[in-house]
């Protein structure tokens, strides 16, 4: 549909990057973006969960400026500066008990978790890692070496044993969902893994990436317990749905369990490159030998932490997730009543999943209509992306600022997109635009 936005505008097709749309953006302000010809869009998708409290956020510009004018600014380096020593005291104190320790910082989902990928094999001797099929932990050798997703084929590290994440939509049912991980697991540990072997297990607490699957009831409890017989440490993997996202700080707080190990990226700098492992000092101490990266811990990224972590208490953030979550649900039940296309909604807070299927009975995934629906939200302004193992889920992820009419102007548009690719009213020429698929 040629004339919805200016093609010629800015070409983005210079980027050797992955990329999804084909316009550049020049600037934000909440929940929306500024494309190169001025069209305002609604962001689902926060940069993909990083821009936590939506774009150009007063707190962080005011936080990265007083830091980047402090004298020894950015080029003050790794780690041991004032910010970084609040930002570790802030987040332990933020994870439970027994997590309680050190904290590491990296710039990356991907770096923290091949941190934690070295160290727990390394504090506890043991050669094996558990993670789940579909699961996404990162990009970087390491990080992939402990991921399940398809994406990420041929690049398993040796001692990585993947397990079936519980899928309550395919499964028919959360308990069925439920009882036939836990059994896979059991069956597991009896037969080809022995427990005392495996050093960690990396769990999402809601697989994103994977398809955003919420886990049902008490599987994780379940999981906990094994895990503590066998002494296998729990590495919370909370980049993409902590920090707020479902509604409670910590997404494992829904399962009622206590991980050893806590992961944070992505929102943390609110779009600024900084992550964090937190977890006990026997662990964390292993992870001395991997300190050195030339600007980790840097005090400007540290900065923005802080006021995205002061910024989420003092606007109650983490209960408007839970609000704003709740109206975005309820106006995406309601279109769910008018578009065969969608299959289930599910998820937590303002961590919501769509699964696209070609016909509800069959549950035929609808991967080609879940790619023309991205593309085509993006002409009427709004952004989202597709996730799964399959790719046809809708992953919303909207800063934790929406508010509900926002919620609800970007369901209008979601609709308009589904309706006009079930009726077949989009140029699928077009897509060759969308570098991705
Ligand atoms: N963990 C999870 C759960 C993620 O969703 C992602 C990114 N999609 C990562 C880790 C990797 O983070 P990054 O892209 O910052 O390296």
């Amino acid at each position: 549909m040629p004339g919805l936005y200016a093609r010629e505008s800015r070409s983005v097709s210079k980027m050797a990057h992955l990329r999804f749309f084909p316009q550049a953006v020049v600037g934000g302000s909440g929940a929306y973006l500024t494309a190169d010809d001025g069209r305002q869009l609604l962001d689902f998708s926060a940069s993909w969960g990083a821009a936590s409290l939506g774009h150009s956020h007063p707190a962080i510009r005011e936080a990265v400026g007083r830091a980047l004018s402090d004298q020894a600014g950015a080029s003050y380096l790794s780690s041991a500066n004032e910010a970084c020593v609040l930002l570790a005291e802030k987040l332990l104190s933020l994870v439970p008990e027994r997590a309680r320790g050190r904290v590491w910082f990296g710039h990356s989902g991907s770096d923290a978790n091949e941190t934690v990928a070295r160290i727990v094999v390394a504090a506890t001797g043991r050669p094996r890692i558990l993670a789940f099929h579909g699961a996404y932990h990162g990009g970087t050798i390491g990080s992939m070496g402990v991921s399940g997703h398809p994406a990420q084929q041929g690049s398993r590290a040796e001692g990585l044993t993947l397990v079936p994440y519980p899928n309550s939509y395919a499964a028919g049912s959360p308990e069925a969902a439920r009882d036939a991980a836990l059994a896979h697991l059991e069956r597991l540990f009896e037969t080809e893994v022995p427990p005392e072997e495996v050093a960690a297990f990396f769990i999402e607490p809601i697989q994103s990436d994977g398809g955003m699957l919420v886990p049902p009831d008490g599987f994780f409890k379940a999981v906990e317990a094994l895990c503590r017989r066998h002494g296998i440490l729990i590495v919370s993997d909370e980049v993409k749905v902590g920090l707020g996202r479902s509604g409670r700080f910590n997404a494992f707080e829904h399962s009622g369990i206590e991980p050893d190990i806590v992961v944070f990226g992505k929102g943390l700098g609110g779009g600024l490159p900084i992550s964090a492992v937190v977890g006990p000092e026997a662990i964390m101490n292993h992870s001395v030998a991997f300190s050195l990266q030339t600007v980790h811990g840097n005090p400007v990224c540290a900065a923005a932490a802080l006021a995205v972590l002061q910024t989420i208490e003092r606007d109650h953030l983490i209960l408007n997730a839970e609000r704003s979550g709740k109206v975005l649900r309820e106006a995406l039940d309601r279109l769910t009543a008018r578009h065969t296309l969608i299959g289930d909604v599910r998820g937590r807070g303002l961590a919501l999943g769509i699964e696209l299927v070609t016909d509800p009975a069959s549950r035929e995934p609808a991967s080609r209509q879940a790619a023309l629906t991205v593309y085509r939200a993006f002409q009427l302004g709004l952004v989202l992306y597709y996730v799964g193992v399959q790719s046809n889920v809708l992953e919303l992820t909207p800063p934790l600022t929406l508010t509900p009419a926002e919620a609800e102007s970007g369901v209008a548009m979601l609709g308009q997109a589904l309706a006009d690719v079930a009726a077949g009213r989009i140029d699928e020429a077009l897509l060759r635009d969308f570098a991705g698929w």
